[in-house]
């Protein structure tokens, strides 16, 4: 049995990784000529990715204990301490690492600019490129074109229609920073007209700013923080799609499923999808060594839909709940009123489980129900 992957993104990628030795041939369809480019994440994550993901450690470009939530002037409302630090990864690097452990290996075919489109014929799923048309009747197929969405749309009539626009660069400060182990969260509309802005510190006089908008230009927010924090040179501007909306119950037909940003398994507070990714790679892999066994692989995307909601799909939930509170104007009005008496202080365990200790909700962390599921 063969495993066909559209897009070598980081879903693409690890899901890869972790099935590797399930398949006799694996082959990822990219439609750029390299990969990790164009480059559109921040690339913070849990310091947990380092154990999942090895690759991951080579390319580490910072690190953080803490999270200051600043109002429109800057000034510090809360301050949430990081148990589990979070990292910066360089996201390029750590694409092209997973590549080439990938094309170390005999069975991994890298297709570069080959675009792929997928569609379903009696339930047997078929790849088309300008190349090749391949009919995948003894494959699995897994679809991880990103935010594009143009497969799981056709296929799954799935599409986010919820998402802002986050536009980054990397800036060299006039002066230097002092503290380079904080995360700097700004929620205030003066920055950001949806969701929140964010200065993440490379080294002393380096930051990686963004801004989060859903009506244009952004160029206008990013130069406004670029301004109220003394930028001196800017590197260059990068960014893209935020999915907010809630993944569909389908996550795969078939022998075809859907992984990452094609179905927006995104964590809602940050727009976030690194460690969502991982551990739903690890989870499909680990459902696809089952019904390889069983012979079953033909019920794979009913299964995989059913765990996966199981497993995340109510964390999710809450989640996106919280964020539109949490992100509202109302929020932004109160704090530029300067009428909370102390900053808040909170400590939370781990970068992608925020919310969990944020709202005092009890749910389980990623990590926890994985194990818990496969126990
Ligand atoms: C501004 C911004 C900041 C972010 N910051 C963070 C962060 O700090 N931490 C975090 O965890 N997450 C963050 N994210 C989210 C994270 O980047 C995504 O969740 C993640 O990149 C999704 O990976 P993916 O592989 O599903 O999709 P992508 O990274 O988009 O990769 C998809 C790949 O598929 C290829 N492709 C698409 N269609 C086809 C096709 N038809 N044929 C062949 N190839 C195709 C694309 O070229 C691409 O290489 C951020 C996102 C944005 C936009």
């Amino acid at each position: 049995m063969n495993l066909h992957v559209v897009g070598a993104g980081p879903s693409g990628l690890l899901l890869a990784r972790s099935c590797l030795d399930l398949f006799d041939e694996v082959s990822i369809y990219e439609e750029h000529s390299t990969v990790g480019e164009p480059e559109h994440c921040t690339g913070l994550v849990s310091r947990k990715i380092l154990e999942l993901v090895p690759e991951a450690q080579r390319v580490v470009i910072g690190s953080y204990r803490e999270i200051i939530v600043v109002d429109e002037r800057l000034r510090q409302v809360a301050e949430l301490r990081l148990e589990e630090p979070a990292v910066l990864l360089n996201r390029k690097m750590f694409e092209q690492e997973l590549a080439r452990y990938l094309e170390s290996r005999g069975n991994v075919r890298l297709l570069l600019r080959e675009r792929a489109s997928v569609y379903l014929d009696r339930e047997v799923p078929v790849i088309v490129t300008s190349r090749r048309s391949v009919r995948c009747s003894d494959s699995v197929v897994a679809v991880c074109e990103g935010s594009a969405q143009r497969i799981s749309r056709q296929i799954l009539r799935y599409q986010s229609r919820d998402y802002v626009y986050g536009l980054q660069c990397d800036a060299v400060l006039r002066k230097s920073l002092g503290d380079s182990s904080s995360i700097i969260v700004i929620l205030s509309t003066r920055f950001s007209n949806r969701y929140f802005a964010w200065i993440i510190p490379i080294s002393e006089r380096e930051v990686r700013l963004g801004v989060g908008y859903s009506r244009g230009p952004g160029t206008a927010y990013l130069a406004r923080l670029s301004r109220a924090v003394k930028v001196s040179k800017l590197r260059r501007v990068f960014g893209g799609k935020i999915l907010l909306s809630k993944p569909p119950r389908m996550l795969g037909v078939g022998r075809l499923v859907f992984v990452g940003d094609s179905v927006s398994q995104v964590k809602p507070l940050t727009g976030g999808g690194l460690m969502l990714i991982t551990l739903t790679t690890i989870l499909l892999s680990r459902l696809m060594h089952i019904l390889l066994e069983t012979r079953d692989v033909n019920v794979l995307g009913q299964v995989y839909s059913r765990v996966w909601h199981l497993a995340y799909g109510h964390y999710v939930k809450k989640m996106h709940r919280f964020r539109e509170v949490l992100y509202s104007d109302v929020v932004s009005r109160v704090l530029s009123m300067n009428i909370l008496p102390i900053s808040l202080r909170f400590s939370i365990s781990d970068f992608d489980a925020q919310p969990r200790y944020l709202a005092g909700l009890k749910l389980p962390s990623y990590a926890h129900d994985l194990s818990h599921l496969f126990k």
